[in-house]
């Protein structure tokens, strides 16, 4: 079925156990174009496991995924568990998912510039020159042009992570998948890692953010998620989730947060 053209991603129903551990229970939510959705929740409550999910780093059980209207086809196996019917379907939507890792996860053996362009150059074949000029443009924008021709090991944590999400954002993806991207970092490197995210935001770009900065999440969601043990425990406009949640569990976890 046709989905509207507005929404750029879609979960329904997702179910993912390990071993005899369900850690998500029945998970739906979407998002149109240029929504934030940001995904709050204590640790173990399956916020991760979501995101991987999504763009089938881990493959659900139960459920469908959509991005930009298309499906990723699932067929069911043996055991109650379901595989891709196709691995290049998958890889190509995984390119539209812009994933950005708590850990940065840059090759270390590779140029921050030759990280930007390893993805458009040797998955989707952009001419190594006009990835080039983009890479170099999406370093102008979080400022780290001047480390193009450095290692990551070179660079502070925000600067990493601002490198990571360059990276993420040079195959233009349809929508930002951002995991706890300000947890590894020290203190006074967080703030300059929230404003390239708040900028994206401010642009209209399309992001799921799981993150524990409650303040940040007030200010750059059109939608927030708490998730407890697997589930949507609650689940509305910024305001409602921390001002006057349903859910005493979430009143608890955004007040022992709050600053
Ligand atoms: P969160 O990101 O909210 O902290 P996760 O999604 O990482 O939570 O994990 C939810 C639960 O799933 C945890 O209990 C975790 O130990 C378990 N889990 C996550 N990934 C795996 C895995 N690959 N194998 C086994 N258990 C896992
Ligand atoms: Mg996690």
């Amino acid at each position: 079925m046709a989905e509207p053209s507005s929404q750029a991603l879609r979960e329904d129903n997702l179910h993912k156990s390990f071993g005899p551990h369900e850690v998500l229970r029945g998970i739906s939510a979407k998002a149109g174009k240029g929504d934030v959705i940001s995904i709050i929740g204590s640790s173990g409550s399956g916020k991760s496991t979501l995101l991987r999910c999504i763009n089938l780093l881990e493959i659900p059980d139960r459920g469908r995924i959509v991005v930009n209207g298309e499906e990723i086809a699932l067929k069911p196996v043996r055991g109650g568990q379901m595989q891709p019917k196709n691995w290049r379907q998958v890889e190509r939507m995984r390119t539209g998912l812009g994933m950005v890792f708590q850990n940065f996860n840059l090759w270390a053996h590779r140029t921050v510039i030759e990280n930007i362009i390893e993805a458009p150059v040797h998955v989707m074949n952009v001419p190594r020159r006009e990835a080039l000029e983009k890479a170099e443009a999406l370093l102008s924008k979080v400022g780290l042009y001047e480390k193009r021709d450095a290692y990551p090991a070179f660079l502070s944590g925000g600067q990493q992570q601002r490198a990571a999400i360059a990276r993420a954002l040079c195959v233009d993806p349809a929508v930002m998948l951002f995991d706890e991207p300000t947890s590894a970092l020290d203190p006074e490197l967080v703030a300059e890692v929230l404003k390239v995210i708040r900028d994206l935001a401010e642009e209209g770009r399309t992001m799921l953010l799981v993150t524990h900065e409650m303040r940040f999440a007030r200010d750059v969601s059109s939608h927030v998620l708490f998730l407890h043990q697997g589930r949507i425990e609650e689940e509305g406009p910024p305001e409602q989730v921390f001002d006057a949640p349903l859910s005493s569990r979430c009143r608890e976890f955004t007040g022992m947060r709050a600053h």
